[in-house]
């Protein structure tokens, strides 16, 4: 069997005194696609918030695999410099820091992404440009009273510039107007085909997925992966909601 990028077996997590997730599987292998779909309150940004090591969070069992190395108990940094990336449905926003330094910092701190000060810049010009950035916003604090769809492009922005192997995208896409989308989705596509890498999509969102050639997607209900199949199970999901997943769980029980 392929060995796989993301491997989570048996996973419960939650804060200190609420369980959450409950058994979780999943895996995602190098490269490929994956959509995490479910009711609002569901555990789908906890799951990404576990994958990458927030200590709001405590996994009471299982294990989290990465790229063939046990992360269950890793920092988020070390995730980090591992190659997950999560991008947060709320951006925190950074005082003091301008955008442009928090990228150098990033960079410099990952071995494979040293470069000089002037390739740095040319780089970031060059995504900046592909995701129709003004420059204006590197010399800005970190999404100190960026808009929504600005905050996108910076998560994008990093996106690029870190090439993770494996990116969570919680729900980047919603409230978004149809030109902050269109540049996520370009910012998607790029990802994947100049990075070549794994994505976890946490959306709504079926418009966004039309772009993306998915390989599997998972539905969530009430803190357990409930169902998984290909692509086709979006459509289904579109036309009819959760009610069937809903209450199978609730016959199963
Ligand atoms: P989804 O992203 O699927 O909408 P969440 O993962 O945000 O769902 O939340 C799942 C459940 O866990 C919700 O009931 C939510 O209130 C609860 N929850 C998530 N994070 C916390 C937290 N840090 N403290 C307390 N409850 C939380
Ligand atoms: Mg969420």
């Amino acid at each position: 069997m392929a060995s796989q990028l993301l491997s989570i077996s048996g996973l419960s997590a939650g804060t200190e005194d609420k369980p959450i997730l409950h058994d979780i599987d999943l895996e995602v292998g190098a490269g490929q696609t994956h959509v995490l779909m479910g009711p609002n309150g569901a555990g789908k940004s906890t799951l990404g918030h576990v994958i990458m090591g927030d200590p709001s969070y405590r996994v009471s069992s299982g294990s989290i695999a990465f790229d063939g190395e046990d992360v269950t108990s890793l920092s988020p940094d070390k995730r980090s410099l591992a190659g997950i990336f999560l991008s947060y449905q709320a951006p925190v926003e950074v005082p003091g820091v301008p955008l442009y330094s928090f990228l150098r910092t990033i960079c410099q701190m990952r071995p494979e992404l040293k470069m000089t000060a002037r390739r740095f810049r040319e780089r970031v010009a060059q995504i900046s440009e592909q995701l129709d950035m003004d420059d204006a916003f590197l010399t800005r604090e970190l999404n100190v009273g960026f808009s929504g769809g600005e905050k996108k492009k910076v998560e994008m922005l990093q996106l690029l510039l870190l090439r993770p192997k494996l990116a969570i995208l919680d729900e980047t896409d919603s409230g978004l107007d149809v030109d902050a989308l269109s540049i996520v989705s370009r910012g998607i596509e790029a990802y994947r085909s100049e990075c070549d890498g794994a994505l976890l999509m946490i959306t709504h969102n079926t418009r966004i997925l039309e772009r993306l050639d998915v390989d599997r997607t998972h539905v969530m209900v009430r803190g357990r992966l409930v169902a998984e199949g290909p692509a086709s199970l979006i459509e289904e999901i579109d036309s009819n909601g959760f009610a069937r997943f809903e209450s199978e769980q609730i016959a199963e029980a």
